[in-house]
């Protein structure tokens, strides 16, 4: 039976990157030797390190004066090095769910938190966007899509938050809509994400940063938690994740070849439009997150409060259908689609046929 890979993350990548993968596994560019046991500083590393940083840049049409780094630890790691680099008072805070309270917890150790907003009180169904942003502050945090509520920060909001911050540096944690849509660089001074959602397996973090940003705090900040480190060393200071970063590279290779980010968000929009759709005309469907603040990249649904008796049985009904990881994080309940990048058209429609079959065979 097709499986359809709807996880969170990790989560799907293209069917091609894998096989890609699996065969620099065996061997190598034809070296003789796996991926697994070459030296990052041998001849053959160096290049794909330098070809994902020069996709990163081309693919996000990131300007002159930043930085791509790779690093580990995930994105949970940045919720520590981005207060400890760039915290030298006082930061601000848009809380829009468990990743962005995580973040905030983190820089408190650090110094003053201002939390502009937060939407925790509706459980984070939506995106706030009733605050202003203390221009004293060192920089300004938001994340920009909700893995586990399903919300993103639509264009529109992003642009209102560019015009808001005023002269404050903008921080975005974008684990989990990275690549997924075009994004102006030049509004932010650090955007960062664990590659396991839209662009690699676990282990590796990207970090895109503007350079001269940096070294603006007094602290003393120890040497692997210093982004200038890593800058410094175009992301070989220590050992690398040799094999993430490969298929990071070849995943970047892979949204090039299939017209870029604005290829990349016309399938997305079509996408989650499909699945959106289906879930509003459902009777017994409903989706949670407000309207104008769905996520394109993690689509939460529950059944209707008539129908909550059959969760159970949807979930043994899709997973018999090859739906798998489509279970909505306990914090929210349900049910939740992620529809990343790697997910097709036809995976989508698959999960729609899905719903509607298991709607029909009710007999309302
Ligand atoms: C998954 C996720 C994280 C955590 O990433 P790790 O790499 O596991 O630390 C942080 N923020 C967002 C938005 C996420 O989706």
């Amino acid at each position: 039976m097709k499986k359809y890979n709807f996880n969170a993350g990790p989560s799907i990548l293209p069917a091609e990157v894998i096989k890609q993968t699996a065969d620099a596994v065996i061997d190598f560019q034809g070296e003789g030797l796996s991926i697994l046991e070459i030296s990052h500083r041998a001849k053959y590393f160096q290049p794909v390190v330098d070809e994902a940083e020069a996709l990163m840049k081309e693919l996000l049409n990131i300007p002159e004066g930043y930085r791509v780094i790779f690093v580990g630890g995930g994105a949970s790691m940045q919720f520590c090095m981005v207060p400890f680099n760039c915290l030298e008072h006082k930061a601000a805070y848009l809380n829009t769910g468990v990743w962005s309270k995580k973040a905030i917890k983190e820089a408190k150790a650090f110094g003053e938190v201002v939390e502009v907003a937060t939407s925790a009180a509706d459980n984070f169904t939506h995106i706030p966007m009733d605050f202003e942003v203390p221009q004293d502050a060192d920089y300004l945090h938001i994340t920009t899509n909700n893995t586990i509520y399903g919300t993103e920060i639509s264009d529109e909001k992003l642009q209102a938050i560019y015009a808001k911050k005023g002269n404050v540096p903008l921080i975005a944690d974008m684990s989990s809509d990275i690549l997924a849509r075009p994004i102006d660089v030049s509004q932010y001074d650090i955007i960062y994400g664990g590659a396991q959602k839209n662009l690699a397996p676990a282990g590796v973090t990207f970090v895109i940063v503007k350079e001269a940003f940096l070294g603006k705090v007094s602290r003393h900040i120890p040497t692997m938690l210093d982004y200038r480190t890593h800058v410094e060393n175009g992301s070989m200071f220590n050992t690398p994740p040799v094999l993430p970063i490969y298929t990071a590279m070849l995943t970047l290779r892979w949204l090039k070849a299939n017209g870029g980010l604005e290829a990349a968000l016309e399938r997305n929009m079509a996408k989650a439009d499909l699945l959106y759709k289906a879930i509003d005309e459902s009777k017994i469907f409903e989706g949670t997150a407000k309207k104008e603040d769905r996520s394109m990249m993690n689509i939460c649904f529950v059944l209707k409060p008539e129908y909550a008796h059959l969760q159970d049985d949807f979930f043994k009904f899709a997973t018999a259908k090859g739906m798998v990881g489509i279970k909505g994080h306990r914090l929210v309940g349900g049910f939740r689609a992620s529809t990343y990048n790697a997910m097709t058209l036809e995976g989508v429609q698959a999960l729609v046929d899905c719903m509607k079959e298991y709607e029909q065979s009710l007999n309302l």
